[in-house]
């Protein structure tokens, strides 16, 4: 005999679901809901080779972090645990604002609704061990605090010059420097490949992957990214957290 749940019977559900991730807009009161963060490895040509991979005639692939790794301009972020070797990857973020499948690279620039600077966060000692056992990356990239974004430029429709520099500084030495040109995949093309596995929707982000010059961060550093004509991102790594203690 199958037991009941008498009606009214059931327990309140114990945590308010909180607010949806989101960015800040340039110029604006209004923040950017995120619904998921796409990820593009080695998408220039320095980076994957420092990685040890071949840049060439190899189709993009993707990784995801949750929405809720996002962190905004001025952030402090703790030093994650599990890791000794936390890097820096610079990135240029695009913002979706128009669903699509299948989308033609030709058409793909409609869908986007604006760009940003980030920073994939990275924690590369465990991301190396993955790589060497064929194991998944989730603990190496989408860990508490690993996705931090600049405000949004809206720029619906359009492209950023190639010529735009991206640059990243750590306690004010340039680390990575390189320009948009240098992207293997330029954004159409992301986009398009992107959106043969996915249906894009607004409030997607895609990291379009970093130049070369990663690197390990430590306790205290400020860490300054910047994309021409983009609002730039400064965070500062944080001691680690001490733990949070059962009640
Ligand atoms: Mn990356």
């Amino acid at each position: 005999m199958t037991k009941q749940h008498p009606a009214g019977d059931a327990a309140a559900i114990p945590f308010d679901p909180g607010p949806r991730a989101s960015i800040a807009v340039a110029g604006t009161a209004q923040r950017f809901p995120v619904r998921r963060i796409y990820c593009v490895g080695q998408n220039y040509r320095s980076h994957a080779l420092e990685m040890g991979a071949n840049p060439d005639r190899e189709p993009p692939f993707f990784f995801m972090k949750p929405s809720d790794a996002v962190r905004d301009d001025g952030a402090i972020i703790a030093y994650p645990p599990a890791t000794r070797d936390l890097h820096h990857e610079v990135e240029l973020i695009v913002a979706i604002g128009r669903a699509g499948a299948g989308i033609a690279a030709g058409t793909a620039l409609k869908h986007v609704f604006g760009y940003a600077v980030g920073l994939d966060l990275t924690r590369r000692d465990l991301q190396a061990a993955a790589r060497r056992i064929g194991r998944p990356w989730e603990t190496s990239k989408a860990f508490d605090g690993s996705a931090p974004v600049g405000a949004l430029l809206p720029a619906i429709g359009s492209a950023l010059p190639e010529q735009s520099a991206i640059r990243m500084r750590v306690q004010g030495e340039v680390r990575q420097e390189a320009t948009l040109a240098q992207l293997i995949w330029p954004v159409p093309e992301i986009l398009a490949q992107l959106s043969t596995l996915f249906e894009l929707m607004p409030g997607d982000l895609v990291f379009t992957g970093t130049p070369a010059g990663v690197g390990p961060l430590a306790v205290g550093d400020l860490v300054e990214a910047h994309i021409d004509g983009l609002p730039e991102l400064s965070i500062r790594i944080g001691p680690p957290a001490t733990g949070t203690a059962a009640a």
